[in-house]
């Protein structure tokens, strides 16, 4: 098995000079961490040793230089470069990307551009991507695609390559949906459908997983179970993976001579005063001007820490070239110089500010010497700063103030997590930190060290890809089986060579389509023309198997020799003769129930209670999909347990919840038809939960069809009640 990495940049960058080609391994959150769990595999056991990291090399190659630079990324980094021109690259990185779903994404709804162009290069660059990665994959491989640059990939590449083994990550937050569904509509659907194109998407946090499934569930309409989705032809899942860190490289490069060095170096010219560190990218979403007016409060408020406290504020440059980021630059450097001016003294500068890039080790021992990390974005997918701060503390001393909206605080309990929206908690916090005592500060920091060495970035990727070989293992059980061609050329032969048939047919969703009024699915003359042609004929024996009361069964099925069962199998009216019951039935139930079935339908207009004599349903199908859903859990809930000592069944089909008899089920019924008589051809056909029981009971031999593409005990699967009806007329010649 081969693991494909696949993401917008690959962890090196290309520069051109003159005509020398120059690769520089790039740095970053995703990459370090990525690049960190591919070096562990050389002495892991784990299974998937072999890999390719698929991405943009960071710059436009010419043609004539694309092979080499593809034999060296293949050779010495294990990675297949993607070629893009600056043109595209420019619309979808720093247009969609960076100015459509990064701000978005990050509810900076202000910042967000729609732009149509932007979405069509977004759309492009996606298509380039999967060209790319169906020339190269096998099918044992793995793909697991990374970021937000790239949400329309797992469908595009499952609609060349149906089996293919797809994970998706989205180091971002998913944002809530009335946030997400600021984009324009088709984008929207768009993305949620590319997503779901894969097997397992994975999400930082909890909030996000749930974030999305709603947005599944608001705009498409799908309902996740257990966090798992049901499409037509497969499963799909997704789950929360918080990201790890490499701990043991962080916490072992602490104490490297290279670092201790440069530590001693920062010790010199930092003499007698404590140090507050942030290490963040120039973004809007990192709250560094609100850090720094919290900062500037702290100092406003605590004249007692004048000269004894220096601010360390690394900026890293990035997406230079967008002008929001730029704009903050400038706002930045005049915070960092009013601070300065107002507080400085010729012997201290309170704010230490560099904007570049740190060395490895630099960075490394400013985590381990500094007293206090502040971190506090105003929304961020997760914050490797934080953990990695934490993980170069090899005294376990020092303190962590992080924001709420990091997605980090969610393990991060034991830090001081504050509000980055409000300055004067980030000054208060400040104090807080510098005034902690050591003890307690050991205390915090190893069960967060703890936390974070057991939970590394290997243990990231090893959870994800055993969760993605998991839900490919179960996507195998449910795979569907359409009627194929020769199967169904020998179901028609059997059926011409038979001289004693039965068929079960289900009739909603399965003859006919579901309409919103259950009412007003009578059924229409290409019904009544099967039918009535069907059962004309001596040998065949046709069957009416419905939920629905025999009143209604009665009266639209008024065709010689059919014979009907009502009420999911409760009531059966052989061809000819009067309806009877199955077993002495008690209802004796409805009566306490329907009250609660009503309560419910009161609260959620468009929902509506069918009494039945055995049996009642509250139906959902009109609803606002969301809200109904939820209250069919918390329904299904109170249900089971005010019926635990009752001999009923609760059961939740499709947008219904039906209470009936134990032991009454079309599976029954069909027994009872089957018992009285030696037929050589049976078919059964039905599309929902109800018709499972058929499908259950029926002989070996028996034919079994199950309406819709989802996974069922039937032997075939029909796309819908068109196909069965033409399989029906097939009968009849
Ligand atoms: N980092 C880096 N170069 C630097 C400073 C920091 O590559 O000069 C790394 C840092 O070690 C961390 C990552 O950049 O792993 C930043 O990740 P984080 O999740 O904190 O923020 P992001 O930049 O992904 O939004």
């Amino acid at each position: 098995m081969r693991l494909i990495i696949v993401s917008n940049r690959l962890p090196f960058t290309i520069k051109k000079l003159k005509n020398k080609i120059e690769f520089k391994e790039s740095s970053g959150g995703l990459t370090t961490g990525i690049s960190s769990y591919l070096e562990s595999l050389k002495s892991s056991s784990f299974i998937q040793k072999e890999h390719l990291w698929i991405g943009w090399c960071g710059t436009t190659i010419e043609n004539n230089l694309e092979s080499s630079v593809r034999s060296k990324s293949l050779n010495h980094y294990n990675a297949l470069p993607v070629f893009l021109d600056q043109n595209i690259m420019e619309k979808f990185y720093t247009g969609f990307c960076n100015k459509t779903i990064w701000p978005l994404f990050h509810c900076f709804a202000l910042y967000t551009h729609y732009d149509k162009d932007f979405w069509d290069s977004y759309k492009q660059v996606n298509e380039i991507f999967c060209e790319n990665i169906i020339k190269i994959l096998k099918p044992t491989d793995i793909v697991w695609i990374h970021d937000y640059h790239l949400m329309l990939l797992p469908k595009l590449i499952r609609e060349k390559i149906p089996q293919a083994q797809i994970g998706f990550f989205l180091h971002i937050p998913f944002p809530p949906h009335e946030i997400f569904c600021l984009l324009p509509k088709t984008w929207r659907t768009e993305i949620l459908e590319g997503l779901l194109g894969a097997d397992l998407a994975g999400f930082h946090t909890n909030d996000y997983t749930q974030n999305f499934f709603k947005c599944v569930l608001r705009i498409l309409g799908l309902e996740q179970n257990l966090g798992t989705i049901v499409l037509n032809d497969r499963i799909f899942r997704a789950d929360t993976f918080p990201m790890g860190i490499h701990f043991n490289k962080f916490f072992e490069s602490a104490i490297l001579p290279q670092t201790i060095k440069e530590k001693k170096l920062f010790a010199q010219i930092l003499k007698n005063v404590k140090t507050i560190l942030s290490v963040d990218r120039l973004d809007y979403t990192k709250g560094i001007l609100n850090r720094l007016e919290g900062f500037e409060l702290f100092l406003e408020k605590n004249v007692q820490w004048h000269k004894k406290v220096t601010f360390l504020l690394m900026v890293i440059p990035s997406r230079i070239g967008v002008d929001n980021y730029q704009r903050m630059k400038t706002k930045i450097d005049e915070s960092v110089g009013k601070i300065n001016g107002r507080f400085g003294t010729i012997d201290w500068t309170p704010v230490v500010y560099q904007y570049k890039h740190l060395p490895f080790h630099t960075l490394v021992a400013l985590y381990n010497m500094c007293d206090v990390g502040l971190i506090t974005p105003l929304r961020d997918g997760m914050n490797l700063v934080a953990k990695e701060f934490l993980a170069s503390k090899t005294d376990k001393t020092g303190v962590l103030i992080l924001s709420e909206m990091a997605g980090a605080a969610k393990e991060l309990g034991e830090a001081i997590i504050i509000n980055p929206n409000h300055k004067e908690e980030i000054a208060s916090s400040i104090k807080d930190a510098l005034e902690m005592p050591y003890q307690e500060q050991q205390q915090r920091n190893e069960i967060m060290q703890k936390r974070l060495q057991s939970y590394d970035v290997i243990h990231w990727v090893e959870d994800f890809i055993t969760e993605l070989n998991d839900v490919n293992k179960t996507k195998t059980n449910y795979n569907t089986k359409i009627l194929s061609i020769t199967e169904k050329n020998n179901l028609l032969k059997n059926f011409k060579t038979a001289t004693n048939k039965i068929i079960f047919l289900d009739y909603d969703g399965t003859l006919v389509p579901f309409f919103n009024q259950p009412e007003k699915t009578l059924p229409d003359t290409e019904v009544f023309q099967i039918l009535s042609t069907l059962s004309k004929s001596l040998s065949t024996n046709v069957v009416i198997i419905s939920g629905r009361n025999k009143i209604t069964l009665q009266n639209w099925f008024k065709i010689p020799n059919i014979s009907l069962v009502a009420e999911h199998g409760a009531w059966i009216k052989e061809s000819n003769k009067d309806w009877k019951l199955i077993k002495p039935i008690n209802s004796d139930f409805k009566s306490k129930l329907i009250p609660i079935l009503k309560s419910f339908s009161d609260k959620i207009p468009g929902s509506f209670v069918e009494e039945k004599e055995f049996s009642i349903v509250w139906h959902y199908r009109n609803s606002d999909t969301e809200l109904a859903s939820t209250r069919a859990k918390e329904l299904l809930d109170d249900l089971i347990f005010l019926t635990a000592n009752m001999d009923l069944q609760v059961l939740q089909g499709n947008k219904v919840i039906e209470i009936r008899n134990f032991g009454i089920n079309k599976g029954i019924a069909v027994n009872y038809f089957i018992s009285k008589n030696n037929f050589d051809f049976i078919l059964a056909i039905g599309d929902d939960w109800t018709d499972e029981d058929i499908f259950k009971s029926l002989p070996p031999n028996a034919y079994s069809i199950k309406v819709g593409l989802s996974p069922s005990y039937a032997k075939f699967n029909l796309e819908d009640y068109k196909e069965v009806r033409k399989l029906l007329f097939e009968l009849l010649k």
